[in-house]
């Protein structure tokens, strides 16, 4: 079954998302809950989805960056990215730390805003302490496109979304983003822009 996406306006979007205990995690409304969320991220396409955007205000994501998503992107473009396939996971209750002082300045959109995209500078390097959906501590080091998927998704868990951080005068929409090719080189375009 999939969920409706919530956008942008609706308060779920801004609150803070309870944390889950272990009994709550094994229980089948939670395990329920991941698997509808896992195919409204699938169906939407996304590479990442909170439980506030389909209106549970709980610390709970689902992440998954699919072959197909970038089979169509160039290899210089992912290499430039940092962007590779990432298998289907459940980050609960993630405490996020940023490892060294390097950042990144990339497009990025949301479910919840659609039809935009902006640039956001992000930490390249990042830690995060979770568990996983069988209640089990994980920790997870990662960098490039999927430290930029965990940063986003665990924003979502704390009220927080990318137009927050967003360049303002990068703000376009997903259309014309297309049509003026924005997206080919954010350095040169945050140079034009500033
Ligand atoms: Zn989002």
């Amino acid at each position: 079954m999939q969920l409706k996406i919530v956008q942008a306006g609706n308060p779920v979007l801004r609150k803070k998302g309870r944390v889950l205990n272990k009994e709550e995690i094994s229980s089948r409304l939670i395990q329920e809950l991941i698997e509808q969320m896992r195919e409204t991220m699938r169906e939407a396409p996304g590479v990442g989805l909170a439980a506030p955007q389909i209106g549970a205000s709980l610390q709970l994501a689902v992440i998954e960056d699919r072959a197909d998503y970038i089979s169509e992107i160039s290899a210089e473009k992912l290499a430039e990215l940092q962007r590779s396939t990432v298998p289907f996971h459940v980050i609960i209750n993630p405490k996020l730390s940023f490892l060294g002082d390097s950042t990144a300045q990339f497009f990025e959109g949301c479910l919840s805003v659609e039809g935009y995209q902006a640039v956001v500078e992000r930490a390249l390097k990042v830690r995060v302490e979770c568990l996983n959906e069988r209640g089990e501590a994980v920790t997870i080091n990662a960098q490039g496109w999927y430290g930029r998927i965990l940063q986003h998704e665990i924003d979502h868990l704390n009220g927080t979304l990318y137009v927050d951080r967003m360049k303002t005068r990068t703000l376009t929409t997903t259309e014309n983003a297309f049509r003026f090719g924005t997206n080919d080189n954010v350095q040169e375009l945050l140079a034009e822009l500033e």
